[in-house]
């Protein structure tokens, strides 16, 4: 089982094949941070995005970019990783299709997908609390990191 992404990933599916599906207009914006979050090894970060989106000559502001990486969370396109460091990260849903895990590297800060799928059942709760999710971080060094100990 592959602890991350290999980088050679790419999307069965191509990318507007993806945005099609959902019905939405297709814009050099959406296609292009889709683009990305599907060849990226890992999750992402806004700012990260932002600097892949304009090494690819994309031309739209944080604002714009914020919105697309919103719209391809609801749209089922891309899932969001809150992160021990309170950064927001991004990855595309279509990498890995069901809830997993994620781990964070504590030394550079990565933060991959894993393969590894969340427990199926619900926690127990006590009384009068509701479930709404549940997200699994595993905290440790990447291979990078960990050979340089
Ligand atoms: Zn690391
Ligand atoms: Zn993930």
């Amino acid at each position: 089982m592959a602890a991350r992404h290999p980088t050679s990933y790419r999307p069965v599916t191509p990318v507007r094949d993806l945005l099609a599906r959902s019905g939405a207009r297709i814009t050099p914006a959406r296609e292009t941070v889709l683009a990305i979050l599907l060849e990226a090894p890992r999750a992402l970060s806004h700012l990260e995005v932002e600097q892949a989106a304009r090494q690819r000559g994309l031309t739209a502001d944080r604002v714009t970019l914020y919105r697309v990486l919103d719209w391809l969370v609801g749209q089922g396109l891309a899932h969001r990783i809150e992160g021990q460091d309170r950064v927001r990260r991004f990855n595309a849903e279509a990498a890995v299709e069901h809830a997993h895990a994620h781990f964070h590297c504590t030394r550079c800060g990565q933060v991959f997908c894993l393969e590894q799928p969340l427990p199926r059942h619900k926690p127990q709760l006590p009384e009068g609390f509701r479930f709404e999710g549940m997200e699994l971080t595993i905290r440790g060094l990447c291979p990078t990191c960990s050979t340089q100990t």
